[in-house]
């Protein structure tokens, strides 16, 4: 280095002064986490909770699974006929449901392809493990998790009316016409058909 190009230190001293002073005016964008809580959005994907009362074993979730990381074992119970002369019924009955949340990545497949809204997100996520293995979660926790689980939101005033609740709300069809007679292959009503059976003798009754 030529002794010319030896410049004071002094400018950019100043300038990083400066600039350290702007920033201690501007508000922080981070949070002192544990003692300064995050605040989430309601809907975030911090784990999955289940209701097992909800589930009917049908394996869906488990099959659209990306990571393969849900674990269902159920067998199924013969239940006794309600009525006289009926059938037995036979239900799957849930044995095991777990998730391992060290292969899960959140895509959310699952909750959307439950046909029985049997999981649900929680925003809850602080339980991380020290052991791997501990990830494992099994259908008891998956159920405890339900607490955290907030409501669903309102629902929007200005939105259509569900095709459900409008087919109930409707009042019954009144004025209905009467159904027309069947026609034969003669193109008659089966009253004006003529009869193969013959008729009976004169006295008797038919
Ligand atoms: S899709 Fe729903 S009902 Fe079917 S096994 Fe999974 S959680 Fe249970
Ligand atoms: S969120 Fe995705 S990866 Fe995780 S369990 Fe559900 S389907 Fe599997």
């Amino acid at each position: 280095m030529s002794p010319g190009s030896r410049r004071s230190p002094v400018p950019g001293l100043l300038k990083g002064l400066a600039t350290t002073a702007r920033t201690l005016a501007r508000p922080t964008h981070t949070a002192e986490y544990p003692d300064t809580k995050p605040a989430l959005p309601p809907r975030s994907r911090g784990v999955i909770a289940l209701t097992e009362e909800n589930c009917t074993s049908c394996m869906l979730c488990a099959r659209e699974c990306p990571d393969w990381c849900i674990y269902i074992d159920s067998h199924k119970e013969t239940l006794p006929a309600t009525t006289e002369g009926g059938r037995e019924r036979q239900r799957n009955v849930l044995d095991r449901f777990a998730i391992d949340f060290s292969l899960c990545m959140y895509c959310s497949i699952c909750v959307e392809v439950c046909p029985f809204d049997a999981l649900h997100w929680s925003p809850e996520f602080e339980y991380a493990e020290t052991d791997i293995r501990d990830l494992l979660h099994e259908k008891d926790r998956l159920g405890q998790w339900m607490q955290t689980v907030p409501p669903p939101p309102a629902l929007d005033p200005a939105a259509a009316e569900p095709a459900e609740v409008a087919a109930a709300n409707r009042p019954p069809r009144t004025g209905l016409r009467e159904r027309p007679a069947p026609r034969t292959a003669r193109g008659t009503s089966p009253a004006a058909a003529p009869s193969d059976t013959p008729a009976p003798p004169p006295g008797e009754d038919a």
